[in-house]
Protein backbone atom coordinates (compact mmCIF):
# COMPACT_ATOMS: atom_id res chain seq x y z
CA UNK A 1 0.00 0.00 0.00
CA UNK A 2 1.61 3.29 -0.74
CA UNK A 3 1.75 6.44 1.02
CA UNK A 4 -1.44 7.72 -1.17
CA UNK A 5 -3.31 5.14 0.08
CA UNK A 6 -2.57 5.77 3.99
CA UNK A 7 -4.20 9.47 3.22
CA UNK A 8 -7.21 8.88 5.28
CA UNK A 9 -9.10 6.19 6.55
CA UNK A 10 -12.14 6.96 4.44
CA UNK A 11 -9.85 4.98 1.95
CA UNK A 12 -10.53 1.82 3.89
CA UNK A 13 -13.84 0.39 2.43
CA UNK A 14 -13.71 -3.31 3.17
CA UNK A 15 -12.47 -5.05 6.39
CA UNK A 16 -9.78 -6.60 3.94
CA UNK A 17 -8.70 -2.96 3.53
CA UNK A 18 -8.55 -2.21 6.87
CA UNK A 19 -6.40 -5.62 7.82
CA UNK A 20 -3.55 -4.67 5.18
CA UNK A 21 -3.89 -1.02 6.41
CA UNK A 22 -3.92 -1.76 10.50
CA UNK A 23 -1.19 -4.68 9.89
CA UNK A 24 1.03 -3.08 12.42
CA UNK A 25 1.94 -0.21 14.71
CA UNK A 26 4.36 1.36 12.17
CA UNK A 27 2.04 1.44 9.60
CA UNK A 28 -1.01 2.85 11.92
CA UNK A 29 1.70 5.46 13.60
CA UNK A 30 1.90 6.55 9.89
CA UNK A 31 -2.05 6.20 8.75
CA UNK A 32 -2.50 8.65 11.82
CA UNK A 33 0.06 10.99 11.44
CA UNK A 34 -0.61 11.75 8.40
CA UNK A 35 -4.75 12.29 9.72
CA UNK A 36 -3.73 14.76 12.61
CA UNK A 37 -1.08 16.59 10.40
CA UNK A 38 -2.21 16.72 6.37
CA UNK A 39 0.01 19.29 5.72
CA UNK A 40 3.43 18.66 8.00
CA UNK A 41 3.97 18.28 11.34
CA UNK A 42 3.31 21.26 13.81
CA UNK A 43 4.19 21.44 17.64
CA UNK A 44 1.50 20.65 19.69
CA UNK A 45 3.13 23.15 22.43
CA UNK A 46 3.64 26.22 20.46
CA UNK A 47 2.42 25.33 16.62
CA UNK A 48 5.52 25.64 15.15
CA UNK A 49 5.75 24.20 11.75
CA UNK A 50 9.36 22.57 12.16
CA UNK A 51 10.61 19.75 14.01
CA UNK A 52 12.63 16.91 14.01
CA UNK A 53 12.44 13.01 13.55
CA UNK A 54 14.88 12.04 16.39
CA UNK A 55 14.06 8.67 16.17
CA UNK A 56 17.26 6.31 17.78
CA UNK A 57 18.95 9.35 19.12
CA UNK A 58 19.98 8.97 22.73
CA UNK A 59 17.73 11.20 24.81
CA UNK A 60 19.19 10.34 28.16
CA UNK A 61 17.02 7.61 29.86
CA UNK A 62 16.83 5.83 26.99
CA UNK A 63 16.40 5.72 22.63
CA UNK A 64 14.10 7.66 21.18
CA UNK A 65 11.62 5.38 19.38
CA UNK A 66 10.01 6.05 15.83
CA UNK A 67 7.41 8.80 15.64
CA UNK A 68 9.33 11.26 18.53
CA UNK A 69 9.88 13.94 17.13
CA UNK A 70 11.30 17.58 18.54
CA UNK A 71 10.24 21.26 18.06
CA UNK A 72 12.35 22.81 16.28
CA UNK A 73 11.55 26.09 17.98
CA UNK A 74 14.38 27.63 20.18
CA UNK A 75 12.48 28.58 22.90
CA UNK A 76 10.55 25.42 22.81
CA UNK A 77 12.33 22.07 21.74
CA UNK A 78 9.05 20.64 22.76
CA UNK A 79 9.15 16.57 22.52
CA UNK A 80 6.16 14.79 20.76
CA UNK A 81 4.57 11.94 19.40
CA UNK A 82 1.24 12.18 17.03
CA UNK A 83 -0.73 11.42 20.02
CA UNK A 84 0.51 14.22 22.85
CA UNK A 85 -2.33 16.53 23.84
CA UNK A 86 -5.20 14.61 21.53
CA UNK A 87 -7.39 12.26 23.67
CA UNK A 88 -4.82 9.18 23.01
CA UNK A 89 -2.44 10.96 24.99
CA UNK A 90 0.13 8.20 26.61
CA UNK A 91 -2.22 5.43 25.29
CA UNK A 92 -1.39 1.97 26.15
CA UNK A 93 -3.26 0.43 24.14
CA UNK A 94 -2.08 -0.31 20.38
CA UNK A 95 -2.78 2.00 17.50
CA UNK A 96 -4.32 0.05 15.82
CA UNK A 97 -7.00 -0.87 18.27
CA UNK A 98 -7.66 3.12 18.17
CA UNK A 99 -7.61 3.32 14.63
CA UNK A 100 -9.82 0.32 14.08
CA UNK A 101 -12.50 1.78 16.78
CA UNK A 102 -12.17 4.93 14.83
CA UNK A 103 -12.83 2.87 11.46
CA UNK A 104 -16.32 1.19 13.23
CA UNK A 105 -17.36 4.59 14.48
CA UNK A 106 -17.15 5.61 11.15
CA UNK A 107 -18.57 2.40 9.45
CA UNK A 108 -21.32 3.04 12.05
CA UNK A 109 -24.45 4.55 10.96
CA UNK A 110 -26.16 5.08 14.71
CA UNK A 111 -23.28 4.31 16.47
CA UNK A 112 -22.06 1.48 18.53
CA UNK A 113 -22.42 0.70 22.15
CA UNK A 114 -19.17 0.23 24.46
CA UNK A 115 -20.62 -3.89 24.55
CA UNK A 116 -20.42 -4.23 20.71
CA UNK A 117 -17.50 -2.50 20.35
CA UNK A 118 -15.75 -4.38 23.17
CA UNK A 119 -16.46 -7.82 21.64
CA UNK A 120 -15.52 -6.31 18.08
CA UNK A 121 -12.26 -5.42 19.64
CA UNK A 122 -11.74 -7.96 21.83
CA UNK A 123 -11.14 -5.39 24.62
CA UNK A 124 -12.61 -5.38 28.26
CA UNK A 125 -16.12 -3.39 27.95
CA UNK A 126 -14.94 -0.65 30.50
CA UNK A 127 -11.85 -0.16 28.06
CA UNK A 128 -14.46 0.02 25.10
CA UNK A 129 -16.25 2.59 27.37
CA UNK A 130 -13.45 4.79 27.12
CA UNK A 131 -12.70 4.18 24.04
CA UNK A 132 -15.87 5.25 22.80
CA UNK A 133 -15.91 8.07 25.18
CA UNK A 134 -12.14 9.30 23.76
CA UNK A 135 -13.97 9.24 20.60
CA UNK A 136 -17.03 11.63 21.56
CA UNK A 137 -14.29 14.34 22.59
CA UNK A 138 -12.18 14.01 19.73
CA UNK A 139 -15.13 14.36 17.12
CA UNK A 140 -17.01 17.40 19.50
CA UNK A 141 -17.07 20.74 17.28
CA UNK A 142 -15.70 24.15 18.77
CA UNK A 143 -16.93 26.12 15.48
CA UNK A 144 -19.41 28.84 16.39
CA UNK A 145 -23.15 28.02 14.16
CA UNK A 146 -23.94 30.80 12.04
CA UNK A 147 -26.53 31.47 8.87
CA UNK A 148 -29.67 30.32 9.00
CA UNK A 149 -30.41 28.53 13.21
CA UNK A 150 -32.81 26.34 14.31
CA UNK A 151 -33.20 26.07 17.82
CA UNK A 152 -35.81 23.26 19.81
CA UNK A 153 -36.21 21.94 22.95
CA UNK A 154 -37.17 18.29 23.92
CA UNK A 155 -37.16 15.98 26.58
CA UNK A 156 -35.21 12.63 27.11
CA UNK A 157 -35.80 9.86 29.29
CA UNK A 158 -38.81 7.60 29.85
CA UNK A 159 -42.56 8.34 31.37
CA UNK A 160 -41.85 9.91 35.10
CA UNK A 161 -42.36 7.07 37.36
CA UNK A 162 -45.46 7.02 39.71
CA UNK A 163 -44.81 7.22 43.38
CA UNK A 164 -47.08 5.95 45.67
CA UNK A 165 -46.52 9.61 47.71
CA UNK A 166 -47.24 11.49 44.86
CA UNK A 167 -49.44 9.69 42.58
CA UNK A 168 -50.90 12.70 39.98
CA UNK A 169 -48.25 13.76 37.94
CA UNK A 170 -50.93 15.45 35.48
CA UNK A 171 -50.24 16.06 32.32
CA UNK A 172 -48.35 18.54 30.09
CA UNK A 173 -46.03 21.24 31.26
CA UNK A 174 -48.43 20.60 35.08
CA UNK A 175 -46.74 16.80 34.94
CA UNK A 176 -43.64 18.05 33.50
CA UNK A 177 -42.67 19.57 36.89
CA UNK A 178 -41.84 16.27 38.57
CA UNK A 179 -41.19 14.25 35.74
CA UNK A 180 -37.27 12.68 35.70
CA UNK A 181 -36.50 13.72 32.41
CA UNK A 182 -33.35 15.62 31.02
CA UNK A 183 -34.60 18.92 29.23
CA UNK A 184 -32.46 19.48 26.05
CA UNK A 185 -31.48 22.51 24.03
CA UNK A 186 -31.14 21.26 20.25
CA UNK A 187 -29.45 23.57 17.58
CA UNK A 188 -29.16 22.87 13.64
CA UNK A 189 -27.36 25.62 11.64
CA UNK A 190 -29.12 25.16 8.18
CA UNK A 191 -27.05 24.11 4.57
CA UNK A 192 -26.06 27.61 3.38
CA UNK A 193 -25.80 25.81 -0.08
CA UNK A 194 -28.42 23.17 -0.94
CA UNK A 195 -26.75 22.02 -4.11
CA UNK A 196 -26.31 17.92 -4.26
CA UNK A 197 -23.33 16.86 -2.12
CA UNK A 198 -22.68 19.96 0.07
CA UNK A 199 -22.46 19.45 3.69
CA UNK A 200 -25.59 19.31 5.58
CA UNK A 201 -24.46 21.76 8.08
CA UNK A 202 -23.69 21.30 11.89
CA UNK A 203 -25.88 20.05 14.81
CA UNK A 204 -25.37 20.69 18.90
CA UNK A 205 -27.36 19.91 21.71
CA UNK A 206 -26.80 20.74 25.58
CA UNK A 207 -28.23 19.15 28.94
CA UNK A 208 -29.89 22.35 30.75
CA UNK A 209 -31.43 22.50 33.70
CA UNK A 210 -35.06 23.70 32.98
CA UNK A 211 -36.10 26.00 30.25
CA UNK A 212 -35.44 29.15 31.99
CA UNK A 213 -33.73 32.06 29.97
CA UNK A 214 -30.89 31.41 31.76
CA UNK A 215 -30.34 27.86 31.09
CA UNK A 216 -31.30 28.88 27.35
CA UNK A 217 -29.11 31.44 26.92
CA UNK A 218 -26.20 29.53 28.78
CA UNK A 219 -26.62 26.63 26.28
CA UNK A 220 -27.03 29.02 22.84
CA UNK A 221 -25.18 32.01 23.45
CA UNK A 222 -21.76 30.24 23.47
CA UNK A 223 -22.78 28.30 20.30
CA UNK A 224 -24.01 30.89 18.19
CA UNK A 225 -23.14 34.31 16.40
CA UNK A 226 -25.30 37.19 17.03
CA UNK A 227 -25.51 38.08 13.30
CA UNK A 228 -27.38 34.59 12.55
CA UNK A 229 -30.59 34.68 11.43
CA UNK A 230 -32.75 32.09 14.45
CA UNK A 231 -35.52 30.24 13.79
CA UNK A 232 -37.96 28.83 16.60
CA UNK A 233 -41.37 27.80 18.06
CA UNK A 234 -42.77 30.38 20.51
CA UNK A 235 -41.39 29.29 23.35
CA UNK A 236 -40.72 31.99 26.11
CA UNK A 237 -37.26 31.52 26.70
CA UNK A 238 -37.30 31.99 22.93
CA UNK A 239 -38.48 34.70 22.84
CA UNK A 240 -36.52 36.52 25.16
CA UNK A 241 -32.96 35.50 23.72
CA UNK A 242 -33.90 35.86 20.32
CA UNK A 243 -33.71 40.03 20.63
CA UNK A 244 -30.07 39.35 21.00
CA UNK A 245 -29.90 37.60 17.46
CA UNK A 246 -29.67 39.66 13.71
CA UNK A 247 -33.29 38.31 13.20
CA UNK A 248 -35.82 35.78 15.14
CA UNK A 249 -38.49 34.57 13.29
CA UNK A 250 -40.78 31.71 14.54
CA UNK A 251 -43.94 29.67 14.29
CA UNK A 252 -46.84 29.38 16.10
CA UNK A 253 -47.15 25.70 16.98
CA UNK A 254 -49.46 26.60 19.37
CA UNK A 255 -51.59 27.69 16.54
CA UNK A 256 -50.87 24.55 14.54
CA UNK A 257 -48.44 26.65 12.05
CA UNK A 258 -45.29 24.71 11.33
CA UNK A 259 -44.36 25.80 7.96
CA UNK A 260 -44.59 29.76 6.38
CA UNK A 261 -42.54 29.92 3.56
CA UNK A 262 -38.91 29.12 4.78
CA UNK A 263 -39.46 29.71 8.81
CA UNK A 264 -39.54 26.30 10.25
CA UNK A 265 -38.09 24.12 12.41
CA UNK A 266 -38.05 21.03 10.65
CA UNK A 267 -34.51 20.74 10.42
CA UNK A 268 -34.13 20.64 14.45
CA UNK A 269 -36.97 18.51 14.93
CA UNK A 270 -35.36 15.68 12.81
CA UNK A 271 -32.14 15.93 14.77
CA UNK A 272 -34.18 15.86 18.12
CA UNK A 273 -35.97 12.81 16.65
CA UNK A 274 -32.53 11.07 15.77
CA UNK A 275 -31.24 12.18 19.07
CA UNK A 276 -34.02 10.34 20.83
CA UNK A 277 -33.40 6.97 18.69
CA UNK A 278 -30.04 6.90 19.13
CA UNK A 279 -30.09 7.04 22.65
CA UNK A 280 -32.74 4.46 22.75
CA UNK A 281 -31.72 2.16 20.33
CA UNK A 282 -28.16 1.71 21.02
CA UNK A 283 -27.52 3.55 24.16
CA UNK A 284 -30.35 2.41 26.32
CA UNK A 285 -30.04 4.51 29.09
CA UNK A 286 -27.55 7.49 29.79
CA UNK A 287 -26.71 9.52 32.43
CA UNK A 288 -27.65 13.62 32.17
CA UNK A 289 -23.67 13.82 33.06
CA UNK A 290 -22.64 11.96 29.85
CA UNK A 291 -25.68 13.33 27.86
CA UNK A 292 -23.35 15.97 26.34
CA UNK A 293 -20.87 13.40 25.07
CA UNK A 294 -23.01 11.52 23.31
CA UNK A 295 -24.45 14.36 21.98
CA UNK A 296 -21.00 15.42 20.13
CA UNK A 297 -21.12 12.02 18.48
CA UNK A 298 -24.95 12.41 16.97
CA UNK A 299 -24.11 15.80 16.00
CA UNK A 300 -20.82 14.76 14.06
CA UNK A 301 -22.86 11.96 12.35
CA UNK A 302 -25.42 14.49 11.67
CA UNK A 303 -22.87 16.85 9.90
CA UNK A 304 -21.47 14.19 7.80
CA UNK A 305 -24.47 14.03 6.21
CA UNK A 306 -25.05 15.70 2.46
CA UNK A 307 -27.38 17.76 0.45
CA UNK A 308 -29.32 15.08 -1.77
CA UNK A 309 -32.38 16.87 -3.01
CA UNK A 310 -32.96 20.33 -4.56
CA UNK A 311 -36.39 21.17 -2.86
CA UNK A 312 -38.68 20.11 0.09
CA UNK A 313 -40.21 16.92 -1.58
CA UNK A 314 -43.53 16.59 -0.84
CA UNK A 315 -44.09 13.33 0.97
CA UNK A 316 -46.09 11.46 3.35
CA UNK A 317 -44.42 11.45 6.68
CA UNK A 318 -44.39 7.65 7.36
CA UNK A 319 -42.62 7.39 3.65
CA UNK A 320 -39.73 9.50 4.52
CA UNK A 321 -36.58 7.58 5.01
CA UNK A 322 -34.87 11.01 6.56
CA UNK A 323 -35.92 13.10 8.74
CA UNK A 324 -35.23 15.96 6.25
CA UNK A 325 -35.69 15.66 2.38
CA UNK A 326 -33.35 18.17 1.91
CA UNK A 327 -30.32 16.22 3.78
CA UNK A 328 -30.15 12.35 3.48
CA UNK A 329 -27.45 10.19 3.38
CA UNK A 330 -24.27 9.77 5.74
CA UNK A 331 -21.10 10.79 3.75
CA UNK A 332 -18.01 8.93 5.32
CA UNK A 333 -15.56 11.15 2.92
CA UNK A 334 -13.03 13.62 4.80
CA UNK A 335 -14.23 12.98 7.97
CA UNK A 336 -11.05 12.04 10.21
CA UNK A 337 -8.94 15.14 8.95
CA UNK A 338 -10.86 16.57 11.14
CA UNK A 339 -10.87 14.28 13.93
CA UNK A 340 -7.93 14.22 16.19
CA UNK A 341 -7.83 18.25 16.70
CA UNK A 342 -8.99 18.34 19.93
CA UNK A 343 -6.17 19.25 21.81
CA UNK A 344 -6.26 19.89 25.53
CA UNK A 345 -7.93 16.31 26.13
CA UNK A 346 -5.95 13.86 27.15
CA UNK A 347 -5.99 10.44 27.71
CA UNK A 348 -3.96 8.96 30.25
CA UNK A 349 -3.41 5.25 31.87
CA UNK A 350 -4.48 5.45 35.51
CA UNK A 351 -3.00 3.73 38.51
CA UNK A 352 -4.90 0.78 38.62
CA UNK A 353 -4.19 0.19 34.82
CA UNK A 354 -7.31 1.55 33.43
CA UNK A 355 -7.15 4.37 31.08
CA UNK A 356 -8.27 7.48 32.31
CA UNK A 357 -9.37 10.66 30.42
CA UNK A 358 -8.71 13.95 31.06
CA UNK A 359 -10.83 16.82 29.79
CA UNK A 360 -13.36 19.70 30.31
CA UNK A 361 -16.08 17.43 29.58
CA UNK A 362 -16.36 17.26 33.96
CA UNK A 363 -17.82 13.90 34.05
CA UNK A 364 -13.79 12.72 33.86
CA UNK A 365 -12.81 15.37 36.66
ZN1 LIG B 1 7.20 23.88 19.97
Amino acid sequence: MSEMMLATLSNIRTVDDMVAAFRDEEHCRRLLESMVWPNGRICPACGYKRSIAIAGRDTGKRRARPGLYQCSSGDCRFQFTVTTHTPLHATKLPLRVWLKAMWLLLQSDKGLSSVRLAETLGVSQPTAWRIGHAMRLMVARENILDGTVEIDHFYLGGRPRKHPDDPSLGRGRKGQVKTQKTRVVAIVQRPADVTPGSAAGDARAAVVTGLSLRAAVGAIAPQVELQAHLMSDEAKAFMAIGESFAAHETVNHSSREYVRDTVHVNSVEGFNARVRRTIAGVFHHISPELADLYFHEIGFRWSQRVVTGQAMRKKPKWQGKYENPLVAGASRTAVIASVPRSTGRQMRRSPDGGITIKSAVAAFG
